[in-house]
């Protein structure tokens, strides 16, 4: 790979800063990238999670106690490397553009909760494949602790059912084979079509919607800019394109 010329690279930055300075609807698009700043693995990459160990599919976790044992036995031995991390200067920096209304919202691949830790509003975080932070029903969506339950998985060895309704509670992530949610995802579609700016952050723009709202935000009239560390199959669309980390870009851009 060729080294970009520092004088290019100032240029990037600088287009950046104008994009977000001139945008009234600017919109955040997050993946793995921003997370792995916070030392959180990217579980599709190699060496991931999911290159260790196999994913368990939402039908086997509805279908098999043991399978729903193993999942929670994985998840309270931390094997999915979520637990402890805390926000970094990339998470900082979107949660100030949108606490200061010079971005509206971020939409989020990522499950580790860490855009509300830093300061987004719940409202403002769009959840693409939920958040591994706490666990819901499945059946009447009753929210728990995943404190609560860990207490329950460690004296009983298992999670028991909804108190309320019987029903399986599962961490609040959307699994391999589970449906994409329906209310985040048309927000999102939402957002694309509003939006002037779409700003992708560490997403490699290879899954399924992500590969897919860039394209539809510019065919809209909006300008993209496109930031991870690795080349994305939608680099040539982009309007700005910097393969750099997202907390020292976006610092570069709001100093
Ligand atoms: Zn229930």
């Amino acid at each position: 790979m060729t080294e970009v010329p520092s004088a290019d690279a100032s240029a990037r930055i600088e287009r950046f800063r104008q994009l977000l300075q001139g945008s009234r609807h600017a919109v955040f698009f997050t993946g793995a990238g921003v997370s792995t700043e916070s030392g959180i693995p990217d579980f599709r990459s190699p060496g991931g999670v999911w290159s260790r160990q196999q994913p368990i599919q939402y039908q086997e976790f509805v279908s098999s106690e043991a399978k729903r044992t193993e999942a929670w036995a994985r998840r309270f031995n931390n094997t999915d490397g979520w637990v402890g991390a805390r926000p970094n200067p990339g998470h900082i920096a979107i949660a100030n553009l949108i606490r200061t209304g010079r971005a509206s919202a971020v939409i989020t691949q990522n499950v580790d909760n860490l855009h509300q830790q830093s300061g987004v509003p719940d409202d403002k975080v769009i959840e693409l494949h939920g958040n591994a932070s706490y666990a819901t029903c499945l059946t009447c969506h009753q929210r728990y602790e995943l404190t609560d339950l860990e207490r329950e998985f460690r004296a009983l060895g298992l999670v028991n059912p909804c108190r309320h309704c019987g029903g399986i509670i599962k961490s609040a992530t959307i699994s391999f084979g589970q449906q994409m949610p329906a209310i985040p995802m048309q927000r999102a579609q939402e957002e694309v079509l509003r939006c002037d700016l779409f700003i992708v952050l560490g997403s490699s723009l290879t899954v399924f919607p992500a590969a897919d709202f860039p394209l539809r935000a510019r065919e809209n009239g909006a300008a993209l800019i496109i930031v991870n560390r690795d080349p994305t199959p939608l680099d040539d669309c982009a309007d700005v394109l910097i393969h750099a980390g997202i907390g020292e870009t976006l610092g570069k851009v709001l100093t």
